[in-house]
């Protein structure tokens, strides 16, 4: 959390940082809100999509198959234990129990997803069983969970991790009932990403909200939320406050913006104003967006500063600072 602090103070807005594997400066964001165009291409994020994307290349480039990406990508994220936003490890809800949201979604229009799901290590994979194996979409809290155990997943010791454990307690010394809510206290994983083919899919997951009301569920596993994907459009994820992204349906709403033509920069700089329109204390939300259309060309932006995503292509992988409102 700290090193957050640190970067969002010394975030320089739109600029490439080039990574050592990368070699190579690409795709600044234009001003004009066009970028450059690629395909294949995964985005996912803040900075956890960087390992989460070299995963997610890898098998897109053994399989073909951006299903199996975006699974196997964001599955590095859910076992990272120093992510305290993502997984069993990410920090509780007020009650110290971590909860899960996840979704996935291809552009074919098949979905899955898991809320308030305890004791699953790979909530993404439990949400791909709900794509493929239920004719549901949204299975939750313990339906979810007695289905995992069905499916064969192992369930997990209900502990916070180490590091969760000590934010807790200390959190709890001057807990007031209230959500914490700012730019430390979320940061999901969504990964979108389109193959060489054109097949679009995307996957969201993330421990929600810090310190959040028992029960709660955000906009991960809400599809059209936290996640949209439209082979014959494009695909987007939210990541952010997940009240202040359900109230504008926010994924949804960039996939049909650049369906009436919007680019994605376009797209997602439109739904930070509806959301800004539609939630009251902005001043103390952040919410961020990531979208690309079929061509391949991509977009993002937030309503404060810090917002930063994790791009490869075929060029290599990059750490992006998105553009933000304020
Ligand atoms: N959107 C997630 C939620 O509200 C958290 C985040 O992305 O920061 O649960």
């Amino acid at each position: 959390m700290p090193d957050r602090r640190k970067f969002l103070k010394h975030s320089i807005l739109s600029t490439a940082i080039i990574l050592p594997f990368s070699g190579k400066a690409i795709s600044l964001i234009k001003s004009n809100g066009a970028s450059d165009a690629y395909k294949p291409l995964i985005l996912s994020t803040w900075e956890h999509g960087m390992p989460a994307n070299e995963r997610a290349w890898e098998v897109l480039k053994e399989s073909g198959n951006v299903v199996d990406a975006v699974e196997e990508g964001v599955k590095v994220t859910e076992l990272d234990m120093d992510n305290l936003s993502v997984g069993l490890q990410g920090l509780p809800d007020r009650e110290g129990i971590p909860t899960l949201d996840a979704s996935i979604m291809m552009g074919d229009g098949s979905c899955g997803a898991v809320a308030f799901v305890r004791q699953v290590k790979h909530p993404i994979s439990l949400a791909r069983k709900v794509m493929e194996e239920t004719p549901h979409v949204l299975l939750a809290g313990e339906g979810a969970r007695q289905f995992a155990i069905a499916q064969g997943f192992p369930m997990e010791k209900e502990a916070l991790s180490p590091k969760a454990e000590m934010m807790y307690q200390e959190w709890k010394k001057t807990a007031t009932y209230k959500p914490i809510i700012n730019i430390e206290n979320h940061d999901t994983i969504g990964m979108i990403a389109l193959g060489e083919d054109g097949k679009m899919a995307g996957s969201c997951t993330t421990s929600g909200l810090a310190y959040k009301m028992h029960g709660r569920v955000g906009d991960s596993p809400i599809i059209g939320a936290g996640l949209y994907v439209d082979d014959e459009v494009g695909a987007a994820t939210a990541t952010g406050l997940g009240e202040s992204i359900i109230r504008i349906n926010g994924s949804f709403l960039i996939v049909e913006l650049m369906r009436q033509g919007r680019t994605p920069q376009e797209a997602c700089e439109e739904a930070v104003r509806r959301l800004i329109s539609k939630n009251k204390n902005i001043s103390d939300i952040q919410a961020g967006f990531l979208a690309f259309n079929k061509e391949g060309a991509y977009g993002a932006y937030s309503v404060q500063p810090g917002f930063n995503f994790a791009c490869h292509h075929q060029k290599g992988g990059n750490l992006l600072d998105a553009k933000s409102k304020f």
